[in-house]
């Protein structure tokens, strides 16, 4: 772009508004110089004029002279008839014409020609009566002389004359009074007309500057803000490609959180995605246990071990609140399980909440400085899209528990009895491991809901429920297989040690002292029928008979008893 160009002091383009305040300033810069030079030309005139003036003046005080120079010569000559007398006389009378042919072309106006015609004529009777007086003195001598000059003639036209030019003089000297005047005035005006243009011209100057200062300035911050809003874009920029990777990689976390069936599977979800998350930081997240005493430790990332495994809600800020809580660094209030906290950074507490539940809290420590308001934002967002994972976990696990547990005794039914046999014998054959099977049956069971009521038999079945689930392995199955009839499954076991873990709960059944309100029930017993893959049976059915028969069997030999097949 051409720099000598006006041009608009946002966009950079062409301004014609610029062009044109130029031209005009130029315009008026030129009048006002042309000013003074106009002014001075009057001067100049009126300079010319005073000359012409003074010049006429001296013509016609000049011509005077020469006729006072002429009438000294002759009354010289008459009264002494000495010729030298004359000389005087002879050099007037010889520059009069030249005195009086000069100032005809300085006449001014009718009126002067009219006067200067007067004097003219005046002039040369004066002439006539001195050479007249001159001759009589030399041919008739003295006292004839004396008459003549004595007749007042000469003196008459010498008092004309005096009367004409003096006329003239003191008009011709009120003529250069009035152009003295008009000249000094004109003269002030002059100067104070250079000073006006002197001043105009430096304001239009500065004016000039000024605009194509700004314009300069407005270029200069047109470039300034065309900069900062380039660096606002890459800004911008970069925090939507931020937003969106982290949007992509919070998708793709929800994605793994939906593959889980258990919340405590999160401990090898979180770590691969919370770091980049929030970049720079450790942390750990916490969830509530069933009871809701307390918040158990599923997940941390960052080396962020120092956190406590169980942590009351009392103990944090952000679940006292229902809302994050920030404690930066040395000040403010600071949650316990947070320990001392990191140097430089700030702690972070955000509850995770879905509809309106707490259902666990997310803790980070992240670096203190600019980007903090942006990791707490990023925080709270990460903390929400855990509660939602978390929560479809949840109702995952409900359902899940719903579909394979049964209600009444907390054991798995009879459907997930199906499912587990069939993939345990699977499992068993391929590890050529033994596999137990212990069909349960509750001795005379009809007897104590027709005695105590259903109710009571529904005691009795909740309390032997449990004694299965706490009584077996991790890796043991305990099932309702229908009514009173119960199940274990005992993956890698043989037939001895399925004796030994029935021969235990057989005890423990016994041993229970139930109530139903304030009566206490008798004793519950049951017998039990075990079987043992590969030796009482290939596959599940027969496995089952199998394990039926020996309970049968124990039923026989009087109950409360285990029985092998
Ligand atoms: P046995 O020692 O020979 O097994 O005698 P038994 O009385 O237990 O005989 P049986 O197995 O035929 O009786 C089963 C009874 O269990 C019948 C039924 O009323 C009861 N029962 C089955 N399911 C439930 C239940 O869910 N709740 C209650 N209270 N009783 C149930
Ligand atoms: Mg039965
Ligand atoms: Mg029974």
């Amino acid at each position: 772009m051409n720099d000598t160009q006006p041009t608009d002091s946002r966009t950079g383009t062409r301004d014609p508004g610029l062009y044109w305040l130029a031209a005009v300033i130029l315009l008026i810069v030129a009048c006002l110089a042309a000013l003074p030079f106009v002014s001075s030309r009057e001067a100049d005139s009126t300079m010319v004029a005073l000359k012409n003036v003074s010049d006429k003046a001296h013509a016609y005080d000049h011509l005077l002279d020469l006729l006072k120079d002429a009438e000294t010569g002759q009354r010289g000559y008459v009264i002494t008839g000495d010729a030298s007398f004359l000389a005087p006389y002879d050099s007037a009378t010889a520059e009069m014409p030249d005195a009086l042919r000069r100032l005809a072309p300085l006449a001014d106006g009718p009126d002067e020609r009219a006067t200067q015609a007067e004097i003219d004529r005046y002039v040369h009777l004066k002439l006539d009566e001195l050479a007249r007086t001159i001759a009589l003195r030399r041919t008739d001598g003295l006292p004839a002389a004396a008459a003549a000059v004595g007749d007042r003639t000469g003196k008459t036209y010498m008092d004309r004359l005096r009367a004409l030019i003096g006329d003239r003089v003191d008009a011709l000297e009120r003529d250069r009074h009035t152009l003295r005047d008009r000249l000094a005035t004109t003269l002030g005006y002059n100067t104070l007309l250079g000073i006006l243009a002197s001043a105009a011209s430096a304001l239009m100057i500065g004016v000039a500057l000024y605009v194509v200062r700004r314009s300069l300035r407005g270029r200069a911050q047109a470039a300034d803000l065309a900069r900062r809003q380039a660096e606002d874009h890459a800004e911008q920029a970069r925090a939507s490609q931020a937003r969106s990777q982290r949007l992509a990689v919070t998708a793709e976390m929800l994605q793994a959180m939906d593959s889980l069936t258990r919340a405590d599977e999160l401990r090898d979800v979180l770590p691969g995605f919370l770091p980049q998350l929030l970049p720079g930081s450790a942390g750990a997240v916490y969830l509530y246990r069933h009871s809701r005493d307390f918040l158990q430790r599923v997940a941390t990332w960052g080396g962020a071990v120092h956190h406590p495994d169980l942590v009351s809600p009392a103990q944090c800020w952000s679940l006292r609140f229902g809302r994050m809580h920030v404690a930066e660094p040395g000040a403010g209030l600071r949650c316990p399980h947070c320990g001392d906290g990191a140097p430089g950074h700030a702690d972070l507490c955000v509850p995770m909440i879905s509809q309106g539940e707490v259902l666990g809290l997310l803790v980070a420590s992240v670096p203190a400085g600019p980007d903090s308001a942006s990791d707490q934002a990023a925080a709270n967002a990460i903390s929400e899209q855990l509660a939602l994972g978390t929560s479809n976990i949840n109702l995952r696990e409900v359902l899940r528990r719903q579909s394979t547990v049964d209600e009444l005794t907390g054991l798995y039914n009879r459907r997930y009895f199906d499912e587990t046999l069939r993939r345990e014998l699977f499992r068993a054959e391929r590890k050529r491991a033994a596999l137990a099977l212990v069909m349960i049956d509750l001795d005379h069971f009809k007897r104590m809901n027709d005695t105590y009521g259903h109710e009571a038999g529904d005691i009795v079945l909740r309390a032997v429920g449990q004694v299965l689930r706490e009584g077996v392995r991790r890796s043991d199955v305990a099932c309702r297989y229908g009514g009173e009839e119960l199940v274990l499954v005992l993956p890698e076991c043989d037939a001895a040690a399925a004796v030994r873990s029935a021969e235990t709960i057989r005890a423990t059944i016994a041993a229970l002292e139930l109530h139903h309100g304030d009566t206490l029930l008798p004793d519950v017993t049951a017998s039990f029928g075990i079987a043992v893959w590969p030796a009482n049976g290939d596959d599940a059915a027969t496995l089952l008979q199998a394990a039926d028969r020996a309970l049968y069997t124990a039923k026989h030999a009087g109950r409360n008893r285990v029985c092998t097949a």
